[in-house]
C-alpha cells in the first residue's frame, strides 16, 4: 500500500485533496464496490463536516480504514492495512466488514481507536469527532474557531484537565469537580493551534494541578505531528513550545518531575515562569493542609531551578493564619520567604469554607491574628519584590502590550502574568499596538512594576 490514502486495492484513486488544515483525515477504502459506497459515504459526510481529506499518512491527523473481509487473502490484506496506518500514522479507525470481528482486530491491533462494522457512517462520524476537533466552517458556523472568549485577543487561558486527585484540607474542589481527568494531548494541541490562528500570542496554561497532567490516562502515548509523544507536563510543554509562543504555566506543584520543565524555560521554549502555589513552609502545617509534594524541600527545589534557568520567575500563593499556626510556625514561613527570594507571591488569611476538612482542625487562629500575619508577610515580601525589580533595571527584553492609553503602552514582561503580576508602563508610546512585542530597556521599578522604554531589537 503506497502512503497515497484514498487508494482502494481494486480501483484506482477516486479521491484526492491536499490542503494544510488542522482536521486532516486519511483514508483507506479496501474491498468490493458496496464497501467503496460506503466509503464514499463517509469522505461525504467528512467533507460537509468541514474536515479535509489528506494524500499521506504524515500529514493526516487520524486514518480510517475501510476493511474487506470476504476472504483469508482481504483479511490479511486488511489487517496488514491497519498495521500500516498504526507504523505510520498512529491514530486509525477501522471500518467496513472485518469490523464484525473485532476480536481479531484487537488481537492484532489493540491500539485502534474505534471499530465499526460495515455500513456504519454515523458510528465513524462520531468517533472522527470524538478523536478530532471538528474544522471550523465560516459560512455555517456562528462562533468562531477559538471559540467566544472573555480575555484580550492576545492571550488565553487553555485549561488542559479538570479536577484534582488530591484533597487538600481547605478545598473543596475535588468534592466539586471530581478527580483529574485530563484533556487528551491532540485535544489540547489542536485548541492552542486555532487560538493561535485567531491571533493569541500568549498562552495560559491552567488547571487545578498543572505537574498531574496525563496521570489518569497513564501517560497514554499519541502521535502529535509525526512525534510520538506521552500525555504527561513536559511532552505537553515541548509541544506547546514549539508553537512558537509566550507559554505560561500555572498551578505547578513541586514534584520532581518538574525539574524536567525547566529547560525548557532555560532554551526559550516556554516562559522561563513558574507559578507554584506552596501555601505554606513550616512541615507540619503542610502536612495538615494535606498539601501535594508536602514533603519535598521547596527551597532546595528553587535553588536547582535557578542553577538550570537563572531568570525564571517563580510565583507563589500562601496562606497565613492556617488552624493551629503557632507564631514560631508563622515565623518560619517568613524565614522561607527572605530564603525564597520568590519574585512574585500572593497571601491570603486563612477563611474557613463550607465543607472543607481543616474546618474541624483545633487551633482557630483570631483574625486581628490573622490580619496581622497577612499584614506582616506583605510588607517582607514588598521588600523582597522592590529589591528584585530593582535588580532589572538596564536589562533588555522583550515584552507585550496589553493595552494603549493616553499617557502610553501598558505591557507585561515574561515575568508577570495579567491580572496577578505587575505591569510595564512605557510613557508616550502611544503609537504601539495592543497584542505587540516590544523590544525594551527597563528604567525604573517600584514594589511590583517597571517603567521601560522601547529600543531597537539586536540584529541577528
Ligand atoms: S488546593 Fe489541593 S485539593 Fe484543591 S485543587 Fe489545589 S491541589 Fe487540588
Amino acid at each position: 500500500m503506497p502512503a497515497n490514502v484514498l487508494v482502494c486495492q481494486n480501483h484506482p484513486p477516486v479521491y484526492k485533496e491536499n490542503t494544510m488544515t488542522n482536521s486532516r483525515v486519511g483514508f483507506i477504502s479496501l474491498g468490493c464496490p458496496k464497501a467503496l459506497v460506503d466509503s464514499e459515504n463517509i469522505l461525504t459526510r467528512l467533507r460537509q463536516d468541514g474536515y479535509q481529506i489528506s494524500p499521506s499518512y504524515q500529514e493526516s491527523d487520524l486514518v480510517v480504514v475501510n476493511t474487506c473481509g470476504f476472504i483469508d487473502a482481504a483479511v490479511e490484506e486488511s489487517l496488514d492495512s491497519i498495521g500500516e496506518a498504526l507504523a505510520e500514522n498512529g491514530r486509525v479507525i477501522v471500518t467496513g466488514c472485518l469490523g464484525a470481528r473485532q476480536d481479531e482486530i484487537l488481537a492484532r491491533h489493540p491500539q485502534v481507536l474505534k471499530i465499526t462494522g460495515a455500513h456504519a457512517t454515523d458510528e465513524v462520524l462520531e468517533a472522527v469527532h470524538k478523536h478530532l476537533p471538528q474544522p471550523h466552517n465560516p459560512f455555517t458556523d456562528l462562533v468562531p474557531p477559538q471559540g467566544i472568549k472573555l480575555t484580550p485577543a492576545h492571550y488565553a487561558y487553555l485549561k488542559i484537565s479538570e479536577g484534582c486527585n488530591h484533597r487538600c484540607s481547605f478545598c473543596i474542589i475535588p468534592s466539586m469537580r471530581g478527580d483529574l481527568v485530563s484533556r487528551p494531548l491532540e485535544d489540547v494541541m489542536h485548541e492552542a493551534e486555532r487560538l493561535q490562528t485567531s491571533g493569541v500570542k500568549e498562552l495560559l496554561v491552567v488547571s487545578q494541578d498543572t505537574s498531574a497532567y496525563g496521570v489518569d490516562l497513564k501517560y497514554q502515548a499519541t502521535n502529535w505531528r509525526g512525534q510520538r509523544l506521552q500525555t504527561r507536563f513536559k511532552d505537553l510543554a515541548t509541544a506547546l513550545g514549539e508553537l512558537g509562543m509566550w507559554v505560561r504555566m500555572h498551578y505547578v506543584y513541586p514534584y520532581p518531575h518538574v525539574d524536567d520543565v525547566v529547560p525548557l524555560m532555560a532554551e526559550g521554549k516556554i516562559l522561563p515562569y513558574l507559578d507554584v502555589p506552596f501555601q505554606h513552609a513550616n512541615s507540619r502545617i503542610l502536612k495538615l493542609m494535606k498539601r501535594p509534594a508536602a514533603s519535598e524541600n521547596n527551597l532546595q527545589r528553587i535553588r536547582s531551578w535557578r542553577e538550570i534557568c537563572p531568570d525564571i520567575t517563580i510565583r507563589s500563593t500562601f496562606i497565613v493564619g492556617f488552624p493551629g499556626e503557632t507564631e514560631q510556625e508563622f515565623d518560619e514561613l517568613l524565614q522561607f520567604l527572605e530564603e525564597a527570594q520568590m519574585d512574585r507571591v500572593g497571601c491570603f488569611a486563612y477563611s474557613p469554607v463550607k465543607g472543607a476538612q481543616a474546618n474541624e482542625l483545633p487551633g482557630s487562629v483570631p483574625e486581628e491574628v490573622k490580619q496581622e500575619r497577612l499584614q506582616r508577610f506583605m510588607e517582607v515580601q514588598a521588600g523582597i519584590s522592590a529589591q528584585r525589580l530593582q535588580q532589572r533595571i538596564g536589562i533588555r527584553s522583550t515584552v507585550l502590550v496589553d493595552e494603549v492609553v493616553e499617557q502610553g503602552a501598558v505591557a507585561r514582561s515574561m515575568a508577570d502574568a495579567p491580572e496577578i503580576d505587575g505591569q510595564v508602563f512605557i510613557d508616550n508610546a502611544t503609537y504601539l499596538k495592543v497584542g505587540e512585542f516590544v523590544e525594551v530597556e527597563f528604567e525604573d521599578a517600584d514594589e511590583y512594576d517597571l517603567w521601560a522604554r522601547p529600543v531597537q531589537s539586536d540584529p541577528k
